[in-house]
């Protein structure tokens, strides 16, 4: 028997390797695909995954080494994610070893054990009688960790580690007032029919109800339904009860979230309504804290599992429907590496699983919405907020008619005070973060570059740095220019000056503002986002970080400063990008009581997609945008992939990109229907050259998924033997979510 190893190393291929020695003690545990190996690989020992058992191997008997130790009883992965993930490493034409490693929380993918014994601190006699009546010679930090063992449920080492050293626990332990005490796996604790979820007052709108009715059909299995809901409808109210139908009898839910959206808040609301808590996968968590939920997640006893893109490849044995909220957000791809689509992904596991799942969204990616009309998807409306919430009224502000303040018109300032002075609170949306995106000296026309991109630098004005936001490179900002010692003059409008600007126009509200360079510290964003919910910052200015989730009753005005900016660009995206976060943004207003009004400065007030927006709405839009796919033949109308490549020598990545080009001509892929998979390019990125390394690559253009399948399947395999030269990297994203 060969073993077929997957190994986390850039090659697309499996390795064979001969079982233990039979004299090893794992030798009567079959060995099953899913299971992790240690193999000597090159000159180290490393861990793999076994992929598949065959009968031979192309590499000569004498030759194959075998599997040093195995270091599982049972397959790691259940079996719908071990399928999952074999078919995304073809799919996505990445090498297999780094799709499993991507898979497995950072430990486990080295071969710790998957079962590890949790232990808890617990007081003992000695210490309970401590709290009670303490003997007085305590130092105060014995006195504070005895308090919070016995009063808190969060009593792993891990979870005292914020509070308390090792060397604290290991003093009370030393005195006899704590031990530990190994954790009873709650699977076996909690009855599986107890009730899943907590009641609640909210009786649902009709529209709820009716959704809600549509996924718990009984029967029906696999399903896809696309809930279409204006921000503040009521969606999460519909997945929380679509869940505890679904986990009712002892299933799991797997709840996918965009990464900004992951807040203390949105987890709160599961906690608070499901008996058991939620197990949350995201990438900013510590290595044991992701292992530990990992572990909940696999073992069944977290009922409910929420995290962000990665978190579809969790192992949940049980798993009984999946929800992805804000299906067209971007973070569900992952755009370095292993570059899958999460949202894609979850369908295709909810597929194989058999299990129901909800994409939701206020704005749903024009692909959702073409499978709702080819018959995929179902689509579920809630048109409207629950209670006294109004749909706030969208307005155009046409720029070029009135005078202008500091990137304001008139006629924002003007509905600003208005609101202020009513009480309301105010929202300026702008996606620029910084003080002003280029400094410039008019004598001269000289630009402050980086000198590592082809781009201009950012000025930040508060820490008096010009930063490049393509490499990170920064330098002292200088008053004068460079090239003739005149003056130079910020242009432009980034957050750091609308916040100036607001400081000016409205001296007496106090302002907040959200943005990468604000909430750079964890837990800065959700100050931030305090001072707002206290009513305590009366303004509000932020980039795209503002479009998700939060929730502010009193906000009644979003200004949006620039539209423009998605107007004209060249990628085929663009349109549905600024679509959806100006419905996201305009979402913000009107969530309470309050009306909400939304004003959008553009110069193009004329514009089909802003008029079809505003006057029509998000639906008129995506029809219309739809069209012009298809007339065009862009996705979903057809298939793309990028061959992307950089280099230091612009010369050298373009006789690469050339080659791989020449390999795919003449291809016998050509489908019969006529349409070839084509390639285009090479072609420079929109920002040539990055951080010291030009960047160009090939696009490759299909009728159809099968079509540019069996393109890729024919062609990347030569492209692999092509010799690299020296320094230049390449890689394949297929579906990608950027032209560039
Ligand atoms: P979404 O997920 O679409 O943004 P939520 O489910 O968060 O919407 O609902 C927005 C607010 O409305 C929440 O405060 C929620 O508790 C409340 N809500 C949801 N459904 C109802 C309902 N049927 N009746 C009253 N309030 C509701
Ligand atoms: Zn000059
Ligand atoms: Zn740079």
């Amino acid at each position: 028997m060969i073993l077929q190893v997957a190994i986390d190393a850039p090659l697309r291929r499996l390795f064979d390797y001969l079982p233990p020695p039979r004299a090893s003690a794992e030798a009567d545990t079959p060995i099953l695909p899913g299971m992790r190996v240690r193999v000597p690989f090159g000159n180290k020992l490393r861990v793999g995954i076994v992929i598949a058992l065959a009968e031979e191997s192309s590499v000569a008997p004498a030759r194959l080494k075998a599997v040093r130790e195995v270091l599982d009883r049972q397959p790691v992965f259940d079996l719908v994610t071990f399928m999952l993930l074999r078919w995304a490493a073809d799919y996505y034409h990445h090498p297999i070893g780094e799709v499993f490693a991507a898979a497995l929380p950072a430990g486990l993918s080295d071969g710790r054990p998957i079962e590890e014994q949790r232990t808890t601190w617990e007081l003992t006699a000695a210490g309970q009688s401590e709290v009670q009546s303490p003997s007085g010679r305590r130092a105060p930090r014995q006195r504070a960790l005895l308090a919070r063992l016995a009063t808190s449920t969060a009593r792993t080492t891990e979870a005292l580690a914020g509070e308390f050293t090792p060397a604290q626990l290991r003093a009370a332990e030393g005195r006899g007032w704590i031990q530990t005490v190994p954790v009873q796996n709650a699977e076996n604790t909690l009855p599986r029919d107890a009730p899943a979820m907590r009641p609640s007052e909210v009786v649902l709108t009709d529209a709820q109800r009716h959704a809600l009715a549509a996924i718990l059909t009984p029967g029906s299995r696999f399903a896809a339904h696309l809930l279409h809901g204006v921000t503040g409808s009521g969606k999460t109210e519909v997945y929380l009860r679509a869940i505890a139908a679904a986990i009712a009898d002892g299933g799991q839910a797997l709840v996918l979230v965009p990464e900004i959206s992951l807040t203390p808040q949105l987890v709160a609301r599961f906690r608070q309504r499901f008996e058991v808590p939620p197990a949350v996968l995201h990438s900013a968590m510590s290595g044991s804290e992701r292992r530990d939920a990992w572990r909940r997640a696999r073992s069944g006893e977290a009922r409910v599992v929420i995290g962000t893109r990665s978190a579809v490849f969790a192992s949940l044995t049980r798993l009984a429907m999946i929800i992805v909220d804000e299906e067209h957000d971007p973070s569900y791809k992952q755009q370095e590496g292993f570059r899958y689509s999460a949202r894609d992904l979850a369908v295709l596991r909810a597929q194989r699983a058999g299990v129901p799942i909800i994409l939701g969204s206020a704005t749903p990616s024009l692909e959702s919405l073409d499978n709702v009309l080819q018959g995929r998807y179902a689509r579920l409306s809630l048109p409207e907020r629950p209670g006294v919430a109004r749909a706030s009224k969208m307005t155009l502000v046409d720029m070029r008619r009135q005078p202008v303040e500091g990137g304001f018109s008139q006629a924002a300032i003007g509905a600003m005070s208005a609101h202020l002075g009513a009480g309301g609170q105010v929202i300026v949306f702008l996606n620029r973060r910084g003080y002003a995106p280029a400094l410039y000296c008019s004598a001269c026309r000289w630009v402050a570059s980086c000198t590592h991109c082809d781009a201009r630098m950012t000025l930040h004005r508060r820490a008096a740095q010009l930063r490049c936001h393509h490499c990170g490179a920064q330098r002292a900002a200088t008053q004068v220019c460079e090239a003739c010692g005149k003056t130079l003059h910020p242009v432009g409008q980034g957050t750091e000056r609308i916040e100036e600007t607001l400081e000016r126009l409205f001296p007496g509200y106090a302002r907040a503002r959200l943005d990468r360079d604000t909430a750079g510290a964890r837990g800065a964003a959700d100050a931030v986002l305090e001072r707002v919910h206290s009513g305590d910052a009366r303004i509000l200015v932020g980039t795209q970080m503002l479009t998700k989730g939060h929730h502010f009753p009193d906000v009644s005005l979003v200004v949006i400063l620039n539209a423009d900016q998605g107007l004209f660009a060249t990628d085929y995206r663009a349109a549905e990008r600024l679509a959806q976060t100006i419905v996201q943004v305009a979402g913000r207003a009107g969530r309470a009581a309050r009306a909400g009004e939304v004003l959008i400065q553009t110069e193009f007030p004329d514009h089909p997609l802003l008029e079809l927006l505003t006057g029509e709405g998000y639906d008129a839009f995506a029809t219309s945008a739809l069209a012009e796919r298809r007339a065009a033949r862009w996705p979903p109308y057809s298939r793309l992939a990028l061959l992307r490549a950089d280099a230091k020598d612009p010369a050298r990545l373009d006789a690469f990109l050339r080659g791989a080009a020449a390999l795919g001509s003449g291809e016998p892929h050509q489908p019969a229907r006529g349409v070839p998979a084509r390639i285009l390019g090479p072609a420079s990125a929109q920002i040539a050259r990055r951080a010291d390394r030009y960047r160009a690559h090939l696009l490759i253009e299909a009728d159809d998924r099968p079509a540019l399948q069996r393109f890729l399947g024919a062609w990347l395999p030569r492209v692999e033997g092509l010799a690299v030269p020296p320094g230049l990297r390449w890689s394949v994203d297929v579906d990608p979510l950027e032209v560039d």
